[in-house]
């Protein structure tokens, strides 16, 4: 009798066993089958065949049908699945629930999915006439005015966590509009394939180059698990020696190549160049990123599964995807905090894909010209290897680093500049050499808050404890976090002085100081509004290739990965911001701003000129990265961490406790800091509670307590079962977060 043991959706932390009919193929393992569960069907996962059960078999039912004749997930997740839960701390339903597409268990019935777009009447309607009640219906519109043309409905209601009434009261009044397409119509992905296509160019490998690739395709060919560091200083070729590695290993006609960036869109150069590079009319590259339709998942993941494709590019979720013998896995810009979900399942993308690839006995490269501490760390214990670029391409070299003292510009001009005597000097030179520059600001420093210049006041948030952006253009006040927004006040609500003002610069205002400067100058500017449409990101970007700008402004998520020739002069306008953050990674996250954004000038054939205005000339990150010294940095820093023995020393788990009411957060917190000291936990170090850098965020009081130990599934097996019987409150929200990078 053919037996097979299933993971069923709905009960996934129990396995059952049921029979294969004599007239049903015997699925495989890792396909998909309905089955009867109580007396319904529902879905499950075949995890293994059997012929015997240690109960009496005719108790058994028989599995109904295979949902795809093929296996939908590879047999090295199947292992993962719970080794993730149990490091998280989720559970294993959670975890199968962020791999698989929802759409492959439950297959749509209609192939025509609804889209969504702005009628005429829609894009005229001045949104401030809706009334005041309307906060969902305003955030739509807007939403709606910020994308392309059109955007599936639902995908696009929950992305911007809206209701479908919203839309539909919307419709009623002809402010929107409703169609209905093809779900294989909807196109994202071809949209990307043509991203930014860069012409393959013919040149020969620097040795250090040959070097690396020569050395991960010998790793590639021993099966055996290595992960590697390949350090790399920026404009090092470091894509190249990825394209080469895996144009040697896809000669093996069935191996596979994994290969993970940050964020699909922000890394447009990286996504072009290896669509280019490695698609021929056989093997097609699948990009597996945020803005797949849910129909585009389902397929992606099939053609995966059925190996119709042998190359996964793709954001942190595309480690999930089921490859089939995999020979190389590749994570790029591997320090970026975007590898860590923010929300559950608290995975860390990069940490995963190391995993998988010891799951598969193959190579795992590590990339980065700035890495992580983490992961230098582990090269020093020599858990990783490491290859090292240490040389530009075509004997580049580095920009020379300026740092600008903003106290002395300041005490100079006996007011606050945005520019720099010296950057200004520097952006006339190139724009009189037809160079081109980029000017960059701190993510954290793009927003203007409102402060009365007498007592000190400042508009803060009602709903989360952070300052309110003042926008001058309608003169309001808005929450970035939970889009709270009001008129600002004309006087200070606290004095009543009328000496109040928008202090702080964004992109905005940096564009309009440069354009007054050099009214000749083509100026561009790139933040999140540009951001948020589609196109325009990849037309700014092209149109800078093209020379059609001279000065590009923008904030530093745009930072990572550009190449252009001819930008010779790059400037961090305010680098303190991300020194002074609560976080002790804020020195780490600096010198790795300063290094990246350095690392876009000089990279044709003329040098490249760096400016880094702060008012903390003397702070070490910034002293270390004007000598691009990264062994310096290193092991400055890691005497703090070891000092106060923080990560990579030993792991944090952080503990949010969040609610409506502080009291009562604060009183949940307290005593189960209580109640685990009476545990005598000694493998544990526990610190808190106390508030969160954020004190609140959407009307919710946070409390964070931070557990430090070397040993994650003991930890994390213990709370959670000390967490289920401790008797929290109903209004009461708390959440384990395992290596947790965002500490806010
Ligand atoms: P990194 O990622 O290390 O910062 P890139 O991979 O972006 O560097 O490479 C920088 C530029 O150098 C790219 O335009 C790339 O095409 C080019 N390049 C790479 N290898 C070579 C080489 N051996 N000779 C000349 N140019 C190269
Ligand atoms: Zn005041």
């Amino acid at each position: 009798m053919q037996i097979v043991e299933v993971r069923v959706f709905s009960n996934v932390d129990k396995t059952l066993h049921y029979r294969v009919p004599p007239d049903l193929q015997i699925p495989a393992v890792g396909s998909l089958v309905k089955v009867p569960l109580m007396n319904r069907w529902d879905t499950g996962i075949v995890l293994s065949h059997t012929d015997q059960v240690d109960f009496d078999p005719a108790k058994l039912k028989n599995i109904h049908s295979a949902i795809f004749p093929e296996p939908v997930i590879t047999r090295d997740l199947l292992k993962m699945v719970d080794w993730i839960a149990n490091y998280y701390g989720h559970s294993a339903a959670q975890i199968l629930d962020a791999m698989l597409p929802p759409t492959l268990r439950n297959p749509p019935k209609a192939k025509k999915i609804a889209m969504l777009q702005l009628t005429d009447a829609g894009k005229s309607l001045d949104i401030d006439s809706l009334p005041k009640s309307a906060k969902k219906q305003k955030a739509l519109l807007i939403a709606l005015r910020n994308t392309a043309k059109s955007v599936p409905k639902l995908d696009f209601l929950k992305g911007q966590n809206i209701s479908t009434a919203i839309a539909k009261s919307l419709i009623e009044k002809a402010y929107l509009q409703e169609t209905f397409i093809d779900s294989e119509r909807l196109g994202y992905t071809d949209e990307l394939a043509t991203m930014d296509a860069l012409k393959p160019k013919a040149f020969e490998l620097s040795e250090e180059q040959r070097e690396a690739v020569d050395s991960i395709v010998q790793a590639v060919r021993m099966q055996q698990f290595k992960p590697t560091l390949l350090h790399g200083v920026t404009g090092s070729g470091k894509t190249e020696v990825y394209v080469r590695a895996i144009q040697e290993i896809l000669k093996n006609p069935t191996a596979s190549a994994l290969f993970l960036v940050p964020e699909v869109a922000l890394a447009p150069q990286t996504v072009g160049t290896l669509r280019n590079r490695l698609e021929s009319e056989g093997s097609k590259v699948v990009v597996w990123h945020s803005h797949l339709s849910e129909g585009e998942r389902r397929d992606s993941w099939l053609k995966i599964a059925r190996g119709e494709t042998r190359i996964v590019v793709g954001a942190r979720s595309a480690v999930f995807t089921p490859i089939q013998n995999l020979k190389l896995v590749v994570v790029d810009e591997e320090h970026e905090p975007a590898y860590k979900q923010d929300e559950n399942p608290r995975y860390h993308g990069r940490d995963i894909a190391v995993y998988r690839a010891k799951l598969n006995n193959c190579c795992c490269i590590l990339g980065s010209a700035t890495p992580s501490l983490e992961s230098l760390y582990n090269v020093k214990a020599r858990k990783y290897e490491v290859i090292r670029l240490t040389k530009r391409v075509d004997d580049r070299e580095l920009p020379k680093i300026h740092i600008v003292d903003m106290r002395l510009e300041f005490r100079k001009n006996k007011k606050e500049e945005i520019l720099s005597q010296k950057l200004k000097d520097e952006l006339q030179n190139r724009l009189e050499r037809q160079e081109q520059s980029i000017l960059f600001l701190n993510r954290r420093g793009f927003t203007k808050n409102l402060i009365c210049r007498e007592c000190g006041w400042v508009a803060m948030s009602p709903e989360c404890s952070i300052p309110l952006t003042y926008h001058q253009f309608d003169h309001r006040l808005r929450c970035h976090i939970s889009g709270y927004e009001a008129p600002a006040p004309r006087q200070c609500p606290e004095c009543k002085s009328k000496n109040i003002h928008g202090e702080g610069f964004g992109t905005q205002k940096v564009e309009t100081v440069v354009k007054a400067l050099l009214p000749k100058a083509r100026v561009m500017r790139i933040d999140t509004d540009t951001m948020s449409k589609k196109n325009r990101l990849r037309e700014i970007l092209a149109d800078f290739r093209k020379g059609k700008i001279d000065i590009l402004v923008g904030t530093q998520m745009i930072a990572k990965g550009l190449d252009f020739p001819n930008v010779t002069l790059v400037s961090l306008v305010n680098a303190d911001q991300s020194l002074y953050m609560e976080d002790f990674r804020a020195a780490e996250r600096t010198f790795q701003l300063l290094v990246q954004v350095s690392g876009r000038a000089g990279r044709g054939d003329r040098a490249g000129e760096v400016i880094i205005q702060t008012s903390t000339p003397h702070a070490a990150p910034i002293q270390f990265a004007r000598h691009s010294d990264f062994d310096g940095f290193l092991e400055d820093e890691i005497e703090l961490r070891r000092e106060f023995n923080y990560p990579p020393f030993r792991h944090l788990i952080r503990h949010l406790i969040r609610g409506p009411n502080e009291d009562k957060v604060r009183y949940f917190a307290e005593n189960w800091r209580k109640s685990l000291d009476e545990k005598n936990l000694d493998y544990l170090d526990i610190r808190g509670p106390i508030p969160a850098p954020i004190e609140k965020i959407n009307s919710e009081y946070r409390y964070q307590i931070w557990y430090f130990t070397n040993q994650i599934i003991k930890t994390i097996e213990q709370l959670n079962t000390l967490r289920a019987d401790f008797l929290w409150e109903k209004s009461i929200t708390q959440v384990l977060d395992v290596d947790a990078i965002n500490l806010r």
